[in-house]
C-alpha cells in the first residue's frame, strides 16, 4: 500500500469567523493543497454550488455512508449531519498533496484521535462585536438562525484549548501567514497567545 506523505491539515471556527475566506485565500497561495468537499443534509443556500461548497444528500443518503463507513468523522451540527469522506482525502494524501478540512470541533477531535499528526487549528474572530457583524453580513441566515449561530459560537469557543493552533482571524493576510507555518511546523503549538486570551475573554466576560 502507498504511504501517506502529505499533511492533514484541520481548520475549525465559530460559524461566521471567516474560515472559508481564509481557506479559500489558502488554496489561492498554495500549490501542494487541497480542500475536501464535505457531504452535509443541509439545504443549498442560493449561492452554493453542488460538489463545490457541499455535496447535498438527503438524510437517508448519508445514513447509508455511515453504515458503510465511507466517513472519516461525521457529527451534526446546527441539526443537521455534516461529514468528511475518507476516500478523497486518502487518495490525495496518497500522492502527497497536503488536504485541508475546514469542519467542526467534534469532526476535528475525532480526526485528531484517529489521525493524531494532522494539524490541528482553531481560528476565533477578533471580538463579540466583529461575529455578530459577520453573521449579519452573510445575509443568507434568518434572525432566528443567527442568534442560534451565535450562541452556539460562544459554546464553541470553550473547545478551542484542544486545539494545537488558535488563531485571531483579525487580519486576512496576516492569519493566512500564520497558518502557512503551523502546516510547515514552523508553528510552535501554543494556544493561548495574549490575542486570544483577550478575544475569549470579550466573549466569556458578558455572557
Ligand atoms: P455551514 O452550514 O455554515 O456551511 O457549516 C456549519 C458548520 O458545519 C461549520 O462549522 C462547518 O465547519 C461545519 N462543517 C462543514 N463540513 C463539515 C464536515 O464535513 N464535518 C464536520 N464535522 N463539520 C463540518
Amino acid at each position: 500500500m502507498k504511504e501517506i506523505t502529505g499533511k492533514l491539515i484541520v481548520i475549525s471556527a465559530p460559524s461566521g469567523t471567516g474560515k472559508t475566506t481564509v481557506v479559500k485565500k489558502l488554496l489561492q497561495q498554495s500549490t501542494n493543497l487541497e480542500a475536501s468537499v464535505s457531504f452535509t443534509t443541509r439545504k443549498k443556500r442560493e449561492n452554493e454550488k453542488e460538489g463545490l461548497d457541499y455535496f447535498f444528500v438527503s438524510e437517508k443518503t448519508f445514513t447509508n455512508m455511515i453504515q458503510n463507513d465511507d466517513f472519516l468523522e461525521h457529527a451534526t451540527v446546527f441539526g443537521n449531519f455534516y461529514g468528511t469522506e475518507k476516500k478523497s482525502v486518502s487518495e490525495n494524501l496518497k500522492e502527497g498533496v497536503n488536504v485541508i478540512l475546514e469542519i467542526d470541533w467534534q469532526g476535528a477531535l475525532q480526526i485528531k484521535s484517529s489521525m493524531p499528526s494532522c494539524v490541528m487549528i482553531f481560528l476565533i474572530p477578533p471580538s463579540k462585536e466583529v461575529l455578530l457583524a459577520r453573521l449579519k453580513n452573510r445575509g443568507t441566515d434568518s434572525d432566528q438562525e443567527i442568534a442560534y449561530r451565535f450562541n452556539q459560537a460562544v459554546l464553541d469557543l470553550e473547545q478551542s484549548n484542544k486545539f494545537d493552533h488558535v488563531l485571531v482571524n483579525d487580519q486576512l493576510e496576516k492569519v493566512v501567514t500564520e497558518i502557512g507555518l503551523c502546516i510547515e511546523g514552523k508553528a510552535n503549538k501554543i494556544n493561548q497567545s495574549k490575542k486570544v486570551a483577550e478575544s475569549l475573554k470579550s466573549f466569556f466576560e458578558t455572557n
